[in-house]
């Protein structure tokens, strides 16, 4: 008897949810900094399989009340509506206690659905989309080599609200680097006051040496951001977002500042004031969070005032710099940052 097949990730807010594989990695496999799928050839699952798998599920989870269940692996939208709506009946008929059914979608699968499509594959239940647009600008879209454009992204959010689909918008910061910093910023700022999201979740960016980022920065056409630079760009791109009924996120451990999340209706003011905290610490303070952070030794701000943790992360910064006296902090972090996703 074969296994169940499971995709290598999901969106961490899906921890608890079912786990159905409908597509075997990203089928665009071209984003120039990730590297998420690179080492797999996309593949759609045949149907028979998928429902054999949704079967053994359903016995491993006899008993259990499951209500949310993601479809792996990076783009089920680009599967046809009739097949996606096969995949979406059975889970229902499997799991009857199901609320939520949820995926990645580019930004073009989604345009490439008619509004109609949309409505049925929502009445179907598939109510939660998360789709990585990264940024809202056409310059870095392009840097990163998206494949689409801001007009794209914006049209697909707004067709996904219009189905009245739950939207959890994926933005990378840091990723136009030094020189794309501020267009990132209002750009992405811009794009997303037309789209408003249900949910801004918003990623520091890892440049992996191996990618064609990485290219880019041994070249020097991209200068990598300091944690204080990405969180001053976070700033300016918090700050031009409205005042919308968008909750807005920090949730990866790859974020710095994970206290920063909340309504930015209620709470744009609370989250821009933690982020001016982070900014106005003294300077050795500031790096002492940073490197406690990227050690998993703080994980809030306030874990500065214990004395324990303090000491832990003076430590760890002592020994970076008994190893290299001249280490280059910038480029620590970003290999930190880089090796958790
Ligand atoms: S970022 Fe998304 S769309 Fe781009 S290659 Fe990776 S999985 Fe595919």
């Amino acid at each position: 008897m074969k296994n169940i097949e499971i995709g290598p990730i999901r969106p961490p807010s899906e921890s608890n949810s079912l786990l159905v594989r409908v597509t075997r990695g990203c089928h665009w496999n071209k984003c120039y900094f990730c590297g998420l799928y690179k080492s797999m050839r996309f593949s759609m699952r045949p149907i028979e399989e998928i429902i054999e798998d949704i079967e053994k599920l359903a016995q491993f989870y006899k008993g259990k009340k499951i209500i949310s269940c993601f479809l792996q692996d990076g783009d089920a939208l680009v599967l046809k509506t009739d097949y996606l709506l096969r995949i979406l009946e059975t889970i229902h008929q499997y799991f009857p206690d199901i609320q939520y059914i949820t995926s990645y979608a580019r930004a073009d699968s989604i345009t490439r659905k008619s509004p109609s499509e949309l409505r049925i594959l929502r009445e179907a239940g598939l109510n939660h989309i998360y789709s990585g647009i990264e940024t809202g600008s056409d310059q870095i879209l392009k840097l990163i080599n998206k494949g689409f454009n801001a007009d794209t992204a914006v049209k697909s959010g707004c067709m996904a609200k219009e189905a009245d689909m739950i939207l959890s918008e994926f933005i990378l910061l840091g990723i136009g680097g030094k020189e794309l910093s501020e267009e990132n910023a209002t750009r992405t700022a811009e794009a997303l006051n037309v789209i408003r999201p249900d949910f801004i979740r918003v990623h520091a960016t890892g440049i992996k040496p191996e990618s064609k980022m990485g290219e880019f920065v041994r070249e020097g056409s991209f200068t990598l951001q300091s944690e204080e630079e990405i969180m001053i760009e976070q700033k300016r791109f918090l700050q031009q977002l409205k005042e919308m009924d968008s909750y807005y996120v920090n949730e990866h451990i790859i974020n710095l500042l994970l206290e920063v999340r909340g309504n930015l209706r209620t709470d744009k003011e609370k989250m821009l004031s933690d982020i001016n905290r982070f900014l106005n610490l003294p300077a050795n303070e500031k790096l002492l969070f940073v490197i406690g952070r990227r050690f998993n030794i703080f994980f809030m701000l306030d874990d500065l005032n214990n004395q324990e943790l303090h000491k832990k992360a003076e430590g760890a910064l002592q020994k970076i710099l008994n190893k290299n006296p001249e280490v280059d902090f910038t480029v620590l972090c970003n290999y930190i940052r880089q090796s958790q996703i």
